[in-house]
């Protein structure tokens, strides 16, 4: 297949190249090889993107739910008739094991425009009698979105931002992360060639300095991050200045709470899930692993089994399903984080070093005798890095499980059902697991407490943050006004 794109942007309904812009290569993770040159995209680029979202987002919104929700539900289709090809890209384009791409990423963005293009047609107001007089409200568009992404699920986070968008009748303007630029453009293609109209959903690629004058735009009503929380603090900030609606998916440190009634298999399966899946590069990771003291020698020891299980390799062969980091530049703050783990006395169970062969392979690794202080418990490291700590009473467990800026996930594992509850009813997080991890269906919200979000992706939930409702008061009698 070939991984260069026709062009680097996709602006209103066709693909556009302005070769004067920064050249971006784009790298594959694992030979470390470039396998597509784009251009970041320059200020007519970008002037082109808005406008013809800004021009294109009244005509869209104005048609029926129904009708909109068609486009999505045909593009949905689409991806999944193409969900092969559409994995080989993602996994070139993040590195991630073709085993991953092929059930978790297409599929996933067909979801979510399934889904949303299924709600389309049941957007609507409420009726408020009051005696003979009434309130109704209206459900409408916030008019033209940006959307920023990271690079770890980049078709996902595509489709994610763009189905409730379009789905309410926004227009978006999307901008991948500079590291993973190829997928969006696929979206933006599918979306047109299932009927979107041109100018609705834009990819234009670039670093940050394209994301802040887009977010900056007083044409723009909405943004939405996905990334780490520096970005978010600086975008909600920027954002700010107009009063435009955020939300914000940032990173965590979750905690993974293990009682000594748990299944260790179950909890071992989840653990592993929830460190080690796409390299350790998701952001609802349960890196602080709180193993109950009586079965931290079983866990481990399971643990360290299991994970000599790994088949690391080339991510396109379906048998790997352990790849690289999505860049050098990654790999070199993962390394950084196992150092100071050394160094500031964590005991290394496994891993720990870098493959040698070309990419950007780390193994899987795992730290136990982590105390709340050190750096790798506190700071979001975001790759295949585990950090095991234990305590003793569930009250303990839960105090230090919350004691971070961050509030993305939480979970627990135990055999104990009124516990599991108890638990997660305390946890200070979005995004919650009971004997399980790291579960994100389409129908269910997502997203993070504290530092680690505002607002919520799929579901219903996200209806509310693609709309504003308005309120209209009818009176049917006079008017009485004082003089
Ligand atoms: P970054 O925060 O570095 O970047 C996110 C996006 O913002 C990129 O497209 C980046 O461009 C862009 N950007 C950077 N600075 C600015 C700015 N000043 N104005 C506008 N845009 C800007 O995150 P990563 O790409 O490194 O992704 C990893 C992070 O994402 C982790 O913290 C992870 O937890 C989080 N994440 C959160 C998820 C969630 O749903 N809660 C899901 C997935 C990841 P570029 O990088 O191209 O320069």
């Amino acid at each position: 297949m070939t991984t260069q794109p026709p062009a680097s942007h996709f602006v209103n309904g066709a693909y556009v190249e302005d070769t004067s812009g920064i050249p971006l290569p784009v790298i594959y993770p694992a030979t470390g090889k470039v396998i597509a040159n784009l251009f970041e995209a320059t200020p007519a680029i970008m002037e082109q993107a808005l406008s013809s979202a800004k021009d294109a987002q009244k005509e869209w919104a104005a048609r029926s739910g129904t009708e909109r929700g068609r486009v999505l539900r045909r593009a949905a289709d689409i991806i999944r008739e193409r969900n092969r090809e559409l994995s080989v890209l993602e996994t070139y384009d993040t590195g991630k094991p073709l085993s991953e791409t092929l059930y978790v990423d297409a599929t996933s963005g067909a979801d979510a425009l399934e889904y949303f293009g299924g709600l389309a047609g049941s957007l609507t107001g409420e009726h408020i009698p009051l005696g003979q007089d009434w309130v109704y409200t209206v459900r409408e568009a916030l008019g033209l979105c940006v959307g920023i992404g990271a690079w770890n699920y980049p078709t996902q986070i595509a489709c994610w931002k763009a189905a409730p968008a379009l789905a309410c009748g926004n227009a978006m303007v999307f901008k991948p992360s500079e590291t993973t630029p190829l997928c969006a453009l696929k979206v933006a293609e599918i979306l047109h060639e299932a009927g979107l109209p041109a100018g609705l959903y834009n990819v234009i690629q670039g670093t940050g300095a394209v994301g802040a004058p887009l977010v900056a735009d007083p044409r723009v009503n909405k943004v939405s991050l996905t990334g780490s929380v520096p970005t978010g603090r600086k975008i909600y900030a920027n954002a700010a200045k107009d009063m435009k609606h955020v939300t914000m998916e940032l990173g965590g440190k979750s905690p993974l709470l293990i009682f000594d009634d748990a299944d260790i298999e179950k909890a071992v399966g989840g653990a592993i899930l929830g460190n080690f899946y796409s390299s350790g590069q998701v952001c609802s990771n349960g890196t602080r692993v709180f193993v109950q003291e009586g079965i931290k020698d079983e866990f481990l020891k399971r643990l360290s089994e299991r994970l000599s299980l790994a088949t690391i390799g080339d991510p396109q062969d379906e048998a790997t399903n352990f790849g690289p980091m999505v860049s050098q530049a990654q790999m070199e703050i993962v390394q950084r984080y196992i150092q100071i783990g050394q160094e500031e006395g964590a005991t290394l169970v496994c891993g720990g070093k870098r493959l040698d062969r070309d990419g950007f392979y780390l193994e899987p690794t795992v730290f136990a005798d982590v105390t709340d202080n050190m750096t790798i418990a506190k700071e979001e490291i975001f790759g295949p890095v585990m950090s095991v700590l234990t305590f003793k009473t569930e009250g303990e467990a839960i105090a230090r499980a919350n004691a971070t800026e961050f509030g993305l996930s939480a979970g627990v594992f135990t055999r104990d059902l009124t516990r599991g509850h108890r638990v997660i009813g305390q946890m200070e997080a979005g995004s919650c697991f009971i004997n399980s991890y790291n579960d994100a269906p389409v129908e269910a919200p997502f997203g993070g407490m504290k530092a680690s979000g505002v607002g919520r992706e799929n579901s219903k939930e996200a209806i509310h943050h693609y709309s504003q409702v308005k309120s209209v008061y009818v009176r049917m009698g006079d008017v009485e006004a004082p003089f």
